[in-house]
């Protein structure tokens, strides 16, 4: 648990859910324009103590942000943040948009949350984005690191009318949504890893945790979570066990994070309706032309722990990985196969 002095790890944050100051988030957003302000003002506004704002700073800075403080003049961040905004992101999407955006400041995983939400009847299309995840989940238990509104972490409910077996593929079919967004945002070389990476150069960019509950045969659901990394902290980079990449490091010029969320979603909801339309095999060409392996010899890790060499070959019509082996042409489904450059 958070031992509850000034400041805690970035490793404590998805191991153990430290308490995070819930003024921490209203006093950032004072802070955003990367101005000074004073304390005292400050905390006469949020109807805090002085004590109380500078203790929230402090576990900022723990968390990624960066903040000067000068005698006199008061707090500034060390560049200016945007934090996300639901009605600006309502405004940006669009009427037509299917997407009902709900924005936290704080969140143990938004896919945890919005799987809740799914069990109490939330509607298809709800979003729940949010600025910290404290337990932010990759596959198989492992943990997505972020620090605080440094990138885009959300989740999206998603209804299908078909069951739960017609949903293999999905994972690419997001991964793909996702690759779609960056190019449209400007930014080139994004490509995508089998089963559910969005990688840079051989870094990671954003991960995809797909989660679905339902019956074979319908109706069923998937809460889809996406991170993206936007502006990673460097020792949150460092924190992570292989080599990942934000927007900010491959952007030419960095949109802004609002912007990138509503993109997201735009291509989300394209990809999702051509999926349910046709499955992942509409979108399969779409998936090869950006897979950063496509052709090139890979590794597989079976659950059972052993592994497979071979040539990939590109997805099946439901998303399985084809590898040309020695054994002939093989194919793999989603499972618990993790796959890497031979
Ligand atoms: P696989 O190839 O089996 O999917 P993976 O390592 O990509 O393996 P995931 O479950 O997809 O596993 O993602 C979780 C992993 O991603 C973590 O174990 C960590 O290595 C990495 N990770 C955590 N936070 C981030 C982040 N912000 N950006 C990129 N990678 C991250």
């Amino acid at each position: 648990a958070h031992p509850g002095g000034a400041s805690f790890r970035i490793a404590d944050c998805n191991q153990a859910n430290p308490p995070l100051s819930p003024h921490l988030i209203p006093i950032l957003r004072q802070l955003a324009d990367g101005r000074f302000h004073s304390g005292e003002v400050l905390a006469h506004l949020l109807g805090l103590s002085r004590a109380t704002v500078w203790q929230a700073l402090t576990d900022a800075e723990a968390l990624g942000v960066r903040v000067f403080r000068v005698r006199g003049r008061g707090y500034r961040l060390e560049s200016p943040m945007e934090l996300l905004d639901a009605a600006a992101l309502e405004s940006l999407l669009g009427e037509a948009s299917p997407f009902a955006v709900q924005v936290l400041d704080t969140v143990a995983s938004t896919n945890t949350h919005l799987l809740q939400q799914a069990g109490q009847g939330a509607p298809h299309g709800s979003v729940v984005a949010a600025e910290l995840q404290t337990q932010g989940r990759g596959r198989q238990g492992r943990s997505w690191l972020t620090g605080l509104a440094g990138a885009l972490t959300f989740s999206v409910l998603w209804r299908f009318r078909g069951g739960v077996a017609g949903l293999s593929g999905l994972s690419l079919a997001v991964g793909l949504a996702v690759a779609r967004a960056c190019e449209q945002l400007g930014v080139a070389g994004v490509k995508l890893k089998w089963p559910n990476d969005v990688v840079h150069d051989g870094r990671k960019l954003a991960g995809i945790l797909i989660e679905v509950q339902g019956d074979m045969l319908g109706p069923s659901l998937a809460v889809i979570g996406i991170g993206l990394n936007y502006r990673v902290a460097a020792h949150v980079l460092d924190a992570i066990g292989q080599p990942v990449v934000d927007l900010a490091a491959i952007a030419k010029s960095l949109p802004s994070r609002n912007a990138v969320l509503a993109e997201l979603l735009r291509q989300l909801s394209d990809v999702l309706a051509r999926f349910e339309a046709g499955g992942f095999a509409a979108l399969a060409g779409e998936w090869e032309a950006r897979h950063a392996h496509q052709r090139k010899a890979v590794r597989l890790s079976l659950p059972d722990r052993t592994t497979v060499q071979g040539i990939a070959e590109g997805v099946a019509p439901d998303g399985a990985l084809k590898i040309r082996s020695a054994a002939g042409l093989l194919q793999f489904c989603i499972g618990e196969i993790s796959l890497r450059a031979a």
